[in-house]
């Protein structure tokens, strides 16, 4: 799989620990920069495709992840 996104990430440089919050720790702070990433669908693509299973990815906690893969083979 091209990774070639990964050097466009706005998270790059940024402390890893925004994007894995806690249970009851708010993902809004990585959210937020997920929201300005340039490359936010692939790396969503990505996430999804590999089945990442913790951590803010292209905007998504892992539980909204579970829901797009569960949507997507429902209409599949
Ligand atoms: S969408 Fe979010 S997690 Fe993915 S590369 Fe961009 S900033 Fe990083």
């Amino acid at each position: 799989m091209n990774q070639s996104w990964r050097t466009k990430a706005a998270c790059r440089g940024l402390d890893p620990q925004i994007f894995y919050p806690g249970e009851d720790e708010d993902s809004t702070p990585a959210k937020t920069v997920c929201g300005s990433c340039s490359v936010q669908q692939a790396c969503l693509e990505h996430a999804l495709g590999v089945r990442e299973k913790e951590g803010v990815w292209g905007g998504c906690t892992e539980r909204e992840r579970r829901r797009i893969i569960r949507q997507r083979r429902r209409t599949a």
